[in-house]
C-alpha cells in the first residue's frame, strides 16, 4: 500500500522503514506538516500519514479525499487536530496509535516535577560555570505533597504510580474513575477542590471541547500560592494568557509544559536563528520558574517502536479490508 507520511523527521524514517520490513508498504517521506497547501503531494496516494501537529482540518480532508486517499493513518494517540466529522462524510477512514508507551509521558511529566522543584536547569548551567553557589536552588520535599492528576488514563495512573513512590497524597479529577488508581489510594475529588488542594498539578486529559481552557482565569483563583503545574497532555488545556498572569502573581510558583496552545507554528523545527513572533510564548521563556520541552514526552526508543508498530498495523489492516480496532469514530453526540 501506497503511503504518504507526513512530518516525516529522520527518527519516523528509520523506526517506520524497521517496522515495514516484513510488510512491505510503499512508505514515501515528506519532511513538511500536512496543510492545505501541501496536500497535494498526496496525490494518488490511498493511504496518508500523520502526526500531531498536521492540520487535518476540513479543507485538508477535502483536498486528500478529492485525490484519492481514502485512509488517515495517525502516529499520535490524540485525535484533535482531526476535523472527524468531515472525515466521516468523505468516507475517509481515520486510525490512531491509541497506545504506545504510557510511562514514557508519565515518566517525563516526573522529569518536569524534578527539574523544577530543585532547579537542576540551572544547576546544570551554574557547575559548567564554576559558580558553585546554592543560593536560589531551594527545594521542596516531594514526600508528603499532595499531587492532583487531571485525567486518570492510562498515562495519568502510571504518574500516580510513580508518584506515590515518592509518598505523595494522591488527589485526582475524572469524570470516569480509575478503578486501579482507587486501589492505589487515590481520592477523586471534582476540579476545584482538586486545584485548591494540590501542591503539584499534573493534566493527564484529552483535549476536547469540554476540556479546552479547564486551566483558566477562574479556575486558578482557586489554588494555593506556590503551585506546580505540569502540561504534558495538550497546550489547549491551558489558557496561556491566565497562566501568565498567575505565575506574575506567585499564585503559580512552577510552570512545566511539554506542549504548548500555539505549539505547531514553533516545535519539531529549529528556530534558533529567527525572530519568535509569539509573544506569550516568549513571555513564558522570560521566566525562572518555568521549564519547556517541545512535545517531547513520547520520545523514547520504545514507544517510537510501538507507534510505528501499530500505524503500519493499522495500515495493514485497511490494506487486507479487515476491521481496524484503533479506528476513530466521529461521535455525533458530541458536537461543541
Ligand atoms: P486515556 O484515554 O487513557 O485517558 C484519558 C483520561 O482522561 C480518561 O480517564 C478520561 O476519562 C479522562 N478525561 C476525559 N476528559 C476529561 C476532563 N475534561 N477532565 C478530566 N479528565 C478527563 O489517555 P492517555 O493515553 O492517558 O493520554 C492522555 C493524553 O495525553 C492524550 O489525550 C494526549 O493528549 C496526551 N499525550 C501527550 C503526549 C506527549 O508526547 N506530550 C503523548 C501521548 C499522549
Amino acid at each position: 500500500m501506497q503511503v504518504a507520511v507526513f512530518s516525516s523527521k529522520t527518527y519516523d524514517r528509520e523506526y517506520l522503514e524497521a517496522a515495514n520490513i516484513s510488510l512491505n508498504h510503499e512508505l514515501v517521506f515528506f519532511e513538511p506538516s500536512l496543510n492545505p497547501q501541501t496536500a497535494p503531494l498526496a496525490a494518488g496516494f490511498p493511504v496518508v500519514c500523520g502526526f500531531i501537529n498536521d492540520c487535518l482540518d476540513a479543507q485538508t480532508l477535502r483536498i486528500l479525499a478529492q485525490q484519492g486517499t481514502q485512509f488517515i493513518a495517525l502516529r499520535s494517540a490524540g485525535f484533535n487536530h482531526v476535523d472527524l466529522q468531515t472525515a466521516a462524510q468523505l468516507g475517509l477512514t481515520v486510525a490512531r496509535v491509541p497506545a504506545y508507551s504510557p510511562y514514557a509521558v508519565a515518566e517525563h511529566a516526573v522529569a518536569l516535577v524534578l527539574m523544577l522543584n530543585r532547579k537542576l536547569y540551572r544547576a546544570y548551567n551554574r557547575v559548567r560555570d564554576d559558580n558553585f553557589s546554592l543560593e536560589g536552588l531551594l527545594g521542596f520535599d516531594l514526600h508528603g505533597c499532595s499531587v492532583g492528576i487531571v485525567g486518570t488514563g492510562k498515562i495519568g495512573q502510571c504518574f500516580a504510580q510513580i508518584m506515590k513512590g515518592f509518598g505523595c497524597h494522591l488527589l485526582a479529577y475524572d469524570p470516569f474513575p480509575n478503578p486501579d488508581c482507587l486501589a492505589l489510594g487515590v481520592t477523586y475529588l471534582d476540579l476545584t477542590d482538586l486545584m485548591a488542594r494540590a501542591n503539584i498539578i499534573s493534566l493527564h486529559c484529552p483535549l476536547t471541547p469540554e476540556s479546552h481552557h479547564l486551566i483558566n482565569h477562574q479556575s486558578l483563583q482557586s489554588v494555593q500560592p506556590g503551585t506546580m503545574l505540569i502540561n504534558t497532555s495538550r497546550g489547549g488545556l491551558i489558557d496561556t494568557v491566565a497562566v501568565i498572569d498567575a505565575i506574575k502573581s506567585g499564585r503559580l510558583g512552577y510552570l512545566g509544559i511539554d506542549v504548548y496552545e500555539q505549539e505547531e507554528q514553533l516545535f519539531f523545527r529549529d528556530l534558533s536563528d529567527t525572530v519568535i513572533q509569539d509573544d506569550d510564548f516568549q513571555r513564558l521563556q522570560s521566566f525562572p520558574n518555568v521549564l519547556i520541552t517541545a512535545h517531547q514526552a513520547f520520545f523514547t526508543r520504545d514507544a517510537l517502536e510501538n507507534i510505528a508498530a501499530t500505524t503500519l498495523g493499522n495500515i495493514t489492516d485497511f490494506a487486507l479490508g479487515r476491521p481496524c480496532p484503533n479506528q476513530v469514530q466521529w461521535d455525533p453526540t458530541k458536537v461543541s
